[in-house]
């Protein structure tokens, strides 16, 4: 079975129990602290567990996208070694939302593997939650009896709390579980161990594949349980695993969702897969992680320095390292396994497809500037291991290659055997673990659990309509940082406060009580579906009714920069063409920044005209026309440009202003004459095919011009108020250049003057001409007087010291016959002097400079040359 027909086959069977099947939502995560990217295919509907929002339907069956590579789940390290765990994978779930429980579950996962998918019973097992005292949890009798009505006792297992009870993160929805799974060894290993004693062994032949989960608790901070309103179903089987089952092979990589890329990898390194086990592993680290890659570049994660963009620089850089190592590419090609991918996944996931040349060609820049540091760390090491007495290398120094050149140890002690060194990699680990104790300390955080005043959980947005309003304190909490010390975040029963997100900042503003008391709320943000506000204080009289007002200057500059970024968007889209996409926005009250897909430079030309077409939209007094909570179809009928990144469940609201129309949560200014106008200040490149337009609106503006026109007649003044500025500044510079040339030609007389002087001054050691003095030139003088000097004599040594500006620098000439006949060279020579000025250089055997911060050790490099030809 092919696996386009798994995929569909598992999601028409639910069709067919009556389940609503969902797209996966995507893959990076915007509201939630606790998660970067989906690990399973219950994060995204986290929200219906935990009961702060309400599924339209309670059955549900979807593919969802999942990365296991940070936090709780993280199958990175594995990934290449084995053949089973992948970065990114299909996780294929069947869900009840407090709908039918454990009989049905069991009843039709059993149905879907043994008749539809005809898998046969003697190679499966399950198990079940063996309970817990430590969590005061019985056994799960239930499940067991169920399960007993398909397959024979001896194949259910008892399974502990690490395999048998789910859980998401330290906090939130879990539950018992039962898994499956599958021994498909050969008949004569089956014989000499049974598959009974492999389970959950780390078997590579004897696999969990769906585990199907029993949410009935929700885990509180203290580590307590509690139990969930209502009992719900979570299922989660592993697309590649099954894969392997169905088509009878050993590996998920043998199976055709990684076939087509193993062969193009292939055809591009000429290695083949099979034959070696490191090449081997090297093969399947990079089919596994090019998926991950561009399925989180087509969501809108590009790989970056901080956060999940992170991550994602992480695991190209993997593949990278693993091809330069073994696989000996020097060049980037990863980037061309994208075609096969997309052909290949592109059906169900059109995003690959839509967005290909912006994933290929930020995955080429990515792999350009990776191997670049590569070949700068090996240089670095070269130099490490030429300057090693002992032949070993310190665990500090191979720490700094892996911290500031993203040099693995693994490759470092790969080179360092090839050159027969050793390395220290104890004192390796001991660096890493002072770093990580570092950024641990610098990010610890703890959480408090909820303290409810109200069971009131609905918590309405009013903030497109009013800047203030009464509201009740429904629940607050306390969390501890080391970056922000203790603040408290408070959840209201409805708020003007806008919490960031689609780029938007949160809003400021304050809390006021009858009594006069404020505090101040510092910023506001949404976590899942719950407005967060975030206070240094908690106010006095938690149970009364407040005034909540939002910072309304600090708004109305937003919005006009969140509108502005509209109309930007729709002029790049006109003036540039339809490739333009959306890439990344930021709207903060003093500027707007925007990042979107296009190849090239912005010529003065398209900058101009950009801003002419929101100027204009601007002086058009376009008004804000929006429509609220309305289904994703309508608003796409309407026009607005679609978008992935919406997750089921997600109602939209539509935003237009003219020709603008987008799907938009932020707020905006009633009409765009409130802009007043729109400069952009800045435009360049940000990654590979993508640019950045930075810009400013209204107030911003005025300040922007008033600022310019400051500078403007200070210049004016400086230029003792010249009628024609400009001109005046030309004339300047022209005269500046003839100066210099004047300057030039009299340096080099000088030059020529001073010949004979140091002619009469050479003494003769040794045979050699030599001469060690201050020379008032600047270092080209310098270095032609010294060839000058060295076309006369065929014996000379000269150094000269010079200063200027409080530094130093050193040259040293020596005839190339010196070099050969003496073995001196100027190079060492200078290196060694260096140190007397506080500095280094190097060059040639025959001439040599070295630059340093410290004038007055001249003299002294001057004392010390004469010892070179004493020697
Ligand atoms: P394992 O013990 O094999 O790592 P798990 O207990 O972490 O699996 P679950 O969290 O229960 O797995 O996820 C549900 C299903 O998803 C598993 O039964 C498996 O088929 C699949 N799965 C889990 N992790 C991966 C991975 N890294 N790559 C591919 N499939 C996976
Ligand atoms: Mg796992």
């Amino acid at each position: 079975m092919k696996s386009q027909d798994i995929r569909s086959n598992f999601l028409n069977f639910f069709k067919e129990k009556k389940h609503t099947i969902v797209p996966s939502a995507p893959m990076v995560l915007k509201d939630d602290p606790t998660l970067m990217f989906v690990n399973s295919g219950m994060a995204p509907f986290k929200e219906f567990f935990l009961g702060n929002a309400e599924p339209k339907d309670n059955r549900i069956a979807d593919s969802q996208k999942c990365l296991r590579v940070s936090g709780k789940h993280n199958d990175l390290e594995e990934v290449g070694y084995d053949t089973y765990h992948h970065t990114l994978f299909e996780m294929l779930g069947n869900w009840s939302f407090g709908d039918y429980f454990k009989n049905e579950a069991i009843a039709w996962a059993w149905e879907l593997l043994t008749e539809v998918y005809k898998i046969d019973k003697n190679i499966l097992y399950v198990t079940v939650f063996e309970g817990d005292k430590e969590d005061g949890l019985p056994m799960d009798q239930e499940a067991y009896d169920f399960w007993k009505e398909y397959i024979s006792e001896d194949r259910i297992l008892m399974g502990n709390k690490k395999d048998n009870f789910w859980e998401m993160g330290d906090q939130g929805p879990c539950g018992p579980c039962s898994e499956i799974h599958v021994d498909i060894r050969s008949d004569d290993e089956k014989a000499k161990i049974s598959g009974k004693d492999l389970v959950n062994k780390d078997h590579p032949q004897v696999v969990e594949i769906w585990n199907l989960v029993f949410m009935q608790y929700n885990r509180k901070a203290n580590g307590t349980l509690e139990n969930l309103p209502n009992k719900h179903i979570d299922t989660g089987m592993g697309f590649e695993r099954l894969c392997m089952v169905l088509q009878g092979v050993k590996s998920n990589y043998d199976s055709d969702v990684f076939i087509p890329i193993i062969r193009e990898i292939e055809t591009i390194t000429n290695k083949q897969y099979g034959k070696n086990e490191k090449v081997d592993v090297a093969i399947r680290v990079i089919s596994d992680h090019v998926r991950a890659v561009a399925f989180s570049i087509a969501d809108g994660q590009l790989p970056s320095n901080t956060g999940a963009g992170y991550v994602i620089r992480r695991i190209l850089r993997r593949a990278v390292r693993y091809s330069f190592t073994f696989l000996n590419q020097k060049e980037p090609f990863i980037y061309r396994l994208i075609d096969v991918l997309s052909n290949k996944m592109g059906i169900a996931f059109p995003e690959l497809k839509s967005q290909k040349h912006l994933i290929e060609n930020v995955i080429k820049e990515e792999e350009y500037s990776f191997l670049r540091t590569l070949d700068q760390g090996l240089v670095l090491l070269d130099r490490i291991v030429k300057d090693s007495k002992n032949k070993i290398i310190s665990g500090e120094k191979a720490f700094e290659l892996y911290d500031t050149y993203g040099f693995p140890l693994d490759l470092t002690s790969l080179i360092l055997r090839e050159k027969e060194f050793t390395l220290d990699e104890t004192g390796f680990h001991v660096e890493m673990k002072k770093q990580k104790e570092r950024s641990r300390a610098a990010s610890q955080m703890s959480t408090d659990d909820w303290i409810v005043l109200s069971e009131d959980t609905k918590e309405e947005f009013v903030g497109y309509d009013t800047l203030e309003v009464n509201v009740q304190i429904t629940r607050y909490r306390k969390v501890t940082s080391k970056k922000d010390g203790e603040m408290y975040q408070l959840v209201f029963d409805l708020t003007p406060f806008y919490p960031e997100g689609g780029g938007q900042v949160g809003d400021k503003g304050y809390l006021e009580d009858t009594h006069g008391d404020v505090v101040y709320i510092l910023d506001t943000k949404k976590e899942n579906n719950v407005i967060i506000h975030f206070t240094k204080n908690l106010p006095k009289h938690l149970n009364e009714t407040f005034k909540a007002v939002v910072d309304a200057k600090q708004r109305h500059r937003t919005e006009a920069n969140h509108t502005a970024t509209h109309l930007l968007h729709q002029a790049l889209r006109e003036v540039l063409g339809d490739h333009v996409e959306q890439k990344g926005s930021a709207v903060h009250s003093k500027y707007l920044r925007f990042d979107f897909s296009h190849f090239s430079k912005l010529t003065v030309e398209e900058l101009r005209d950009v801003e002419n077409f929101v100027n204009a939209r601007i002086d058009g007094k376009l008004p804000l026309i929006e429509k609220r909570n309305i289904p994703m179809q309508e608003a796409m009928d309407e026009g607005a440009m679609a978008l992935f990144g919406e997750k089921y469940g997600d109602s939209v609201r539509s935003v237009r202003f003219g020709q603008s129309i987008e799907l938009c949560g932020g707020t905006h200014v009633k009409n765009t004459s409130d802009i007043w106008h729109f400069k952009i200040v800045s435009e360049g490149a940000v990654a590979a095919g993508i640019r950045r337009i930075e810009a400013i609106t209204s107030d911003a503006v005025k300040d922007f011009y008033h600022e310019n026109n400051r500078a403007f007649y200070e210049m004016k003044d400086l230029l003792n108020n010249a009628k024609e500025p400009v001109k005046a500044l030309q004339n300047l510079q022209e005269e500046n250049s003839n100066l210099k040339k004047q300057i030039e030609q009299l340096l080099k007389d000088k030059a020529k003057n001073i010949q004979g002087e140091l002619i009469n001054e050479l003494t003769e050691i040794n045979g050699v001409q030599f001469l060690a003095r201050q020379l008032d030139l600047d270092a080209s003088g310098i270095k032609d007087v010294s060839f000058e000097l060295g076309q006369q004599f065929d014996n000379l040594f000269l150094l000269f010291g010079t200063s200027n500006n409080g530094k130093a620098l050193l040259s040293c000439y020596i005839s190339k016959e010196l070099v050969s006949s003496k073995g001196l060279n100027a190079g060492q020579i200078v290196k060694e002097l260096g140190k007397f000025i506080h500095g280094g250089g190097g060059g040639q055997p025959f001439f040599a400079t070295a630059g340093g911060k410290n004038p007055k050790g001249i003299d002294q490099a001057l004392e010390k040359a004469k010892d070179y030809i004493l020697k």
